[in-house]
């Protein structure tokens, strides 16, 4: 299944190769977990809430509902699933 690919204005972007425009923060933090693309229903948070601060240590994989409520509360409790279920990329099983 395709996902749709928000570009959001908020964050700083780059073109990829193939001429598409991508989040840098996506791609770091994919680069960071291994993965080829973020999972479905997971995102990438900037820890310090600096949009632009797209350094690795800065970025962390969250469940989509983790972040709503991060951000609301600013607190962190993760309860939901974690993606380790999911296939990662250069991965032996
Ligand atoms: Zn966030």
């Amino acid at each position: 299944m395709r996902r749709k690919r928000r570009i959001n204005p908020k964050y700083q972007k780059y073109k990829t190769k193939e001429g598409e425009e991508k989040h840098i923060h996506a791609r770091v933090g994919e680069k960071k977990y291994g993965y080829d693309k973020i999972p479905k229903n997971f995102v990438i948070h900037h820890i310090d809430e600096n949009k632009d601060n797209n350094q690795r240590f800065n970025l962390i994989l969250l469940h989509k509902k983790d972040h709503k409520r991060l951000h609301k509360r600013k607190t962190l409790k993760i309860e939901s699933v974690q993606p380790s279920k999911l296939k990662k990329k250069n991965q032996n099983a």
